[in-house]
């Protein structure tokens, strides 16, 4: 990073939370610099991401007092993402365990079994999650969680023609 990047750079930092009351040419400036400025993008990327969940009209981040509320939603969002990930991770681990350990020789009865508690259990946590995607967490998680929702149940469901 030479001298003028760096000087940008820190302009960025600075203009980064108050994006949305930034006239257009300054935007294009900062677009243009997280190019190549992955702690720039980043910031905007959560910057976005904070947005998108909580609604333009809140975010006017202007002063310390609402920015500190703002980190912490940072935070809460990053846990709920990771949870709605090992939930999923968990219900198919318990799933998969429990298929070996009544089944030891992959027989079909043990894809029977894998297949109706992944409908039974993974089917039902999965709208659930979705559920709770769509209220709490953004829309493009919630895209991304629903294709690897149908894409596991396909998997399941693809299975039994082989049968
Ligand atoms: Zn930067």
């Amino acid at each position: 990073m030479n001298e003028h990047e760096r000087k940008i750079h820190k302009l960025c930092q600075e203009l980064i939370p108050v994006f949305d009351e930034l006239d257009a040419e300054t935007q294009e400036i900062i677009n243009e610099h997280v190019q190549y400025c992955s702690i720039c993008d980043n910031m905007l990327d959560k910057w976005d991401f904070l947005n998108e969940s909580v609604g333009s009209t809140e975010i006017n981040v202007g002063n310390d007092f609402e920015i500190k509320p703002l980190k912490k939603l940072i935070h809460i969002n990053r846990g709920l993402r990771l949870l709605v990930i090992l939930v999923r991770v968990l219900v198919l681990f318990v799933i998969s365990f429990n298929t070996l350990r009544f089944h030891e020789s992959g027989d079909a009865l043990a894809l029977q079994t894998f297949q109706s508690a992944t409908f039974l259990f993974y089917l039902p946590a999965a709208i659930f999650l979705l559920v709770f995607t769509w209220m709490f967490l953004n829309k493009k998680w919630f895209l991304y969680s629903l294709v690897v929702d149908l894409v596991i149940l396909m998997a399941t469901w693809q299975f039994q023609l082989f049968y």
